[in-house]
């Protein structure tokens, strides 16, 4: 078979274009061999052929459209294509002869997430930024779609399972391309075969094709990753960068490019909080967001090239100060690592609901912090979201795409003490999402994964049973610091104090530590982990970069 086989059955771009029909069609024609470009040119007739797409099992991976359309404005329009097909990319193509009146008109959509871009139409050929955008859209649009294409690692499961979960959600934030098969498909019967007798579920195919049944996350994290034993043990390196979260990231970057060695370890997979968000739409220099597993895989690539070295899937258990200029001692089940300067980088956790009947379903339809690829799954289905963040609303939104409903619920009475405006006004212009206020989850029940939840009014007392086949809890964040050696001051809720916050008792010589300095001598700290922080991306990474002079400075401090 040829590499075309299935043109006919690929995802298909619609253009819908009243004006300029054929400009647009050529510009799209480099596109031919992937997608199935389709062109219309009306609001109605774009509606007809995605819902004949959809009902003959295809997908819609992309509607591109005029600014100005024969039968309704452009917002509209996009609402009725979303309610046949709510996760096609939605992008307007301004003609520049109206340029400047319908880029005004078109703003305040873009904040509100009508659509997902607005670009001016290309005037010649080769607009690479034009196709840049596109491009970037689509690959967007690629890594949420149902059914990844290609597949490096593949799952075997018969079913609904919090392990075979758990690694997909692992590979899928590591950026490893995976797809889970049941035992009786083609994959997986071959991958049965090659296991031998009486295989336990869930087998996994690792990228060297060998097949092998994982009892964690972290089976699988060493067979693709390697562990910290790999490290010679003698060695010692220059920085132990502690939590892949943007501040740890960026530390190793910035740490790796400046020659200083520099190893990684991470408990589970990179880019933290910040990874499992489903778009980061506040970070310099990405007008169009950028998804947090995509910003993190990025900067892990980045730092790999400087030199970096990850262990990912160990958390560090203990750290041990070198005394008297002494390396310092991180240790890991895996292995330790010796280390002459250490940067704290572990971030926040969210709160645990504490109802024994939900943390039954955790994996099998309850998720903590985030459900970005658990979202594929909930097409069609009633979701749940707890809490009342701006990590809720973008959930929300997330999985608005994809659910039949969510609702967000709170204790409180409503969102706007919590949640950035701007996502409250997006979330209003979603009719599948409504606001519980008032309310709190109580129970949970449903065979092999959550079905239903109980949840009571906080005000009446009264219980209510609703359906849900996702609950995805965001219950604000305690930090990662169970870890860290008692001389190691923290603040009352256990976040790390650096500089100036470090109380004046703890100063040295009447000093306190440099900014981002901990109370033990080369020891850093950056990121949500740290006291008086922002609790944001950009300043994590900030904050990773700073920590790098102040390493420089400890490694070799000036002569005097
Ligand atoms: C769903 C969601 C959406 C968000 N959206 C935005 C947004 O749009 N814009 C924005 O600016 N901010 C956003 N934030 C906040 C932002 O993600 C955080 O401020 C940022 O990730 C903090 O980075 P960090 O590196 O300090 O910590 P984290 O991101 O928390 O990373 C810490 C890492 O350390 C690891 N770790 C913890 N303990 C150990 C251990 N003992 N050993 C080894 N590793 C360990 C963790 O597994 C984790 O990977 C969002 C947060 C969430 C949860």
């Amino acid at each position: 078979m040829g590499p075309f086989y299935d043109r006919l059955m690929n995802p298909a771009i619609i253009l819908v274009a009243p004006e300029h029909a054929a400009a647009l069609r050529d510009e799209f024609g480099r596109y031919v061999r992937d997608y199935d470009i389709r062109t219309t040119t009306s609001v109605a007739e774009a509606e007809q052929v995605a819902g004949s797409i959809v009902a003959a099992g295809g997908q819609v991976a992309m509607f591109v459209t005029e600014s100005r359309l024969p039968d309704g404005p452009v917002f509209e329009a996009f609402a009725r294509w979303r309610t046949v097909v709510a996760t096609a990319r939605r992008l307007v193509t301004v003609h520049w002869s109206h340029f400047l009146e319908d880029s005004v008109a078109l703003r305040p959509g873009l904040a509100k997430g009508k659509y997902d871009a607005s670009l001016l139409m290309p005037r010649g050929v080769r607009d690479e930024e034009f196709h840049t955008a596109v491009c970037e859209l689509l690959s967007d649009w690629g890594s949420t779609v149902a059914t990844p294409e290609v597949d490096t690692v593949r799952i075997i499961s018969p079913g609904q399972d919090a392990l075979a979960e758990g690694i997909r959600d692992f590979l899928d934030r590591m950026g490893m391309p995976n797809r889970t098969y049941t035992p009786d498909s083609d994959e997986g019967r071959a991958a049965i075969a090659r296991a031998g007798a009486d295989p336990t579920f869930p087998l996994v195919e690792s990228v060297d094709r060998e097949v092998f049944s994982p009892v964690s996350v972290r089976d699988v994290a060493v067979r693709v990753f390697g562990t910290p034993a790999g490290i010679e043990l003698d060695a010692v390196v220059d920085v132990a960068v502690v939590g892949a979260g943007p501040a740890g990231l960026a530390a190793a970057v910035y740490a790796s490019s400046e020659g200083l060695s520099t190893v990684v370890l991470e408990a589970e997979a990179v880019g933290g909080q910040a990874g499992t968000s489903s778009m980061i739409r506040n970070y310099l220099g990405f007008p169009r967001g950028i998804s947090g597993m995509r910003l993190a895989q990025r900067a892990r690539n980045q730092a790999i090239r400087f030199g970096t070295r990850f262990f990912t899937g160990w958390s560090v258990t203990s750290l041990e100060p070198g005394v008297d200029g002494a390396a310092h001692v991180v240790h890991t089940d895996g292995g330790d690592v010796r280390a002459r300067a250490v940067v704290v980088a572990t971030g926040v956790r969210y709160r645990k609901l504490g109802v024994p009947s939900v943390e039954a379903f955790v994996g099998l339809g309850v998720f903590y912090g985030s459900a970005m690829s658990a979202a594929r799954e909930m097409e069609g289905t009633d979701v749940v979201v707890v809490g009342g963040g701006n990590s809720a609303g973008q959930a929300a939104i997330h999985l608005a795409k994809f659910a039949r409903s969510v609702t967000i619920l709170v204790r409180r009475d409503g969102l706007e003490a919590t949640m950035s405006q701007y996502l409250i006004s997006e979330i209003a212009h979603l009719p599948r999402v409504q606001v519980r206020t008032c309310s709190e989850v109580v129970g949970a029940t449903g065979a092999g994964r959550i079905e239903q939840i109980t949840v009571r009014g906080t005000r009446t007392g009264a219980e209510e049973v609703l359906p849900c086949r996702g609950l995805v809890l965001l219950l604000g964040a305690e930090p990662h610091c169970e870890w860290l050696p008692e001389c190691l001051a923290r603040d009352a809720r256990g976040f790390v104090l650096t500089g100036r916050d470090v109380p004046a008792d703890r100063w040295i010589d009447g000093l306190p530590p440099a900014s981002l300095a901990t109370t033990v001598p080369g020891v850093f700290a950056a990121g949500d982990i740290r006291a008086t922080s922002m609790k944001r991306v950009a300043a994590a990474s900030g904050e990773g970069a700073s920590v790098v002079p102040l390493v420089h400075a400890w490694l070799e401090p000036e002569e005097g």
